[in-house]
């Protein structure tokens, strides 16, 4: 780790919530715009960055424009695709990453077998399915070059209940092939009461022993935490930082060792959460021992990289290197790999942590 920069946390680290397609590197946007002849608002790395990443808070919406941007460089385009998984786990590695579940949308990436095709582009013939194949292809060769462990987790995105089928069959097709997990994104306005699409997803995945992750009570209120946890069955929750406005639910959670999966930069950005970091849901958590973890979200978007959320827990959350060391055991201990495969990711944590290892893992 010598080679690194002075961190607020400078050892090996678990990242759970993370989104590929927010995790582009600027410089492959450009590159692939140019191949595909698609006009970008820059043609530098900086101008680019200007119109895509952003430091002040912004409406969900203003935040999703920065997607539209983006995309359509990349989706739709098998070499782009690819790259985009090899050089998220570079990425990773270089931020101190042993271990990292990257989540993204198969449909979002293909421009065949998905309706609408997404970010206005023409019918091509990479489908959600090849999307997976291709990701995991760079997440492969990624793992092998820089000797890190990277799984996914394959997103069902809330306005778009009809590909909810597909992501589940996805999720079973490739289950620990690098998939591992099924996750639920995007307007929380929009319960699975009202769109039971999802919630037939979930059974599924249920069924055939998927894990299930939901993003809830990032913004939304504790009901769609509710939601996600008795109709979904999440076994983590994506932010949930609302879910502390609903004491009895809060504490039936805390009961269930209920995983939280955090991202303080994002939650300020996204106007998740009060803008006094002192007074985030992550104190809470902290101050009740919660099982949560840190997160980066979107990268790219955000401007950021791991160390920006940890330093921020530094700084304003009172988080020692104690708190960091609890923080990635949890995150270990909530990962969705198989049991062997965590213990072995545990086993790594605890001997670079200099801590005995328990028997009770
Ligand atoms: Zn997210």
């Amino acid at each position: 780790m010598n080679t690194m920069e002075s961190t607020a946390f400078n050892q090996p680290k678990v990242e759970l919530h993370v989104h590929l397609d927010g995790s582009i590197k600027p410089e492959t946007i450009l590159h692939f715009a140019k191949k595909k002849q698609i006009k970008l608002p820059a043609d530098t790395v900086e101008g680019l960055l200007e119109h895509v990443s952003y430091n002040t808070p912004l409406s969900l919406t203003e935040c999703l424009r920065r997607f539209e941007i983006y995309m359509p460089a990349i989706a739709g385009d098998r070499e782009a695709i690819k790259r985009i998984a090899y050089e998220f786990v570079a990425m990773k590695a270089k931020e101190g990453v042993i271990y990292v579940e990257v989540r993204y949308s198969p449909h979002y990436l293909a421009n065949s077998g998905v309706d609408p095709i997404p970010w206005g582009l023409e019918q091509g013939d990479i489908t959600p399915d090849e999307v997976v194949d291709l990701v995991n292809q760079g997440l492969r060769k990624g793992e092998k070059e820089f000797n890190i462990k990277a799984r996914s987790i394959l997103c069902c995105m809330r306005h778009m209940p009809s590909w909810s089928p597909e992501v589940v069959e996805l999720c079973k097709k490739y289950h620990n092939d690098t998939v591992v997990a099924i996750d639920l994104a995007g307007d929380e306005s929009m319960t699975c009461e009202s769109y039971p699409g999802h919630r037939k997803a979930y059974e599924e995945a249920v069924r055939c022993g998927i894990h299930r992750t939901v993003h809830a009570g990032e913004v939304g209120p504790p009901s769609v935490v509710k939601e996600a946890v008795d109709v979904l069955k999440a076994e983590r929750i994506g932010h949930g930082y609302h879910t502390i406005e609903d004491p009895k639910l809060y504490k039936e959670l805390l009961g269930r060792n209920m995983h939280f999966e955090a991202c303080p930069w994002s939650s300020y950005l996204t106007g998740a959460c009060e803008e006094d970091f002192s007074k985030h849901p992550i104190v809470q958590f902290r101050k009740d021992k919660a099982n949560y973890s840190l997160n980066t979200d979107d990268p790219l978007v955000f401007g950021s990289t791991l160390d920006v959320d940890y330093s921020i827990a530094a700084k304003h959350m009172g988080f020692r290197e104690e708190d960091f060391t609890q923080v990635n055991i949890n995150a270990a201990k909530s990962s969705f790999l198989p049991e062997k495969e965590k213990r072995e990711l545990l086993c790594k944590l605890y001997d670079a942590y200099g801590m005995i290892l328990s028997t009770g893992l």
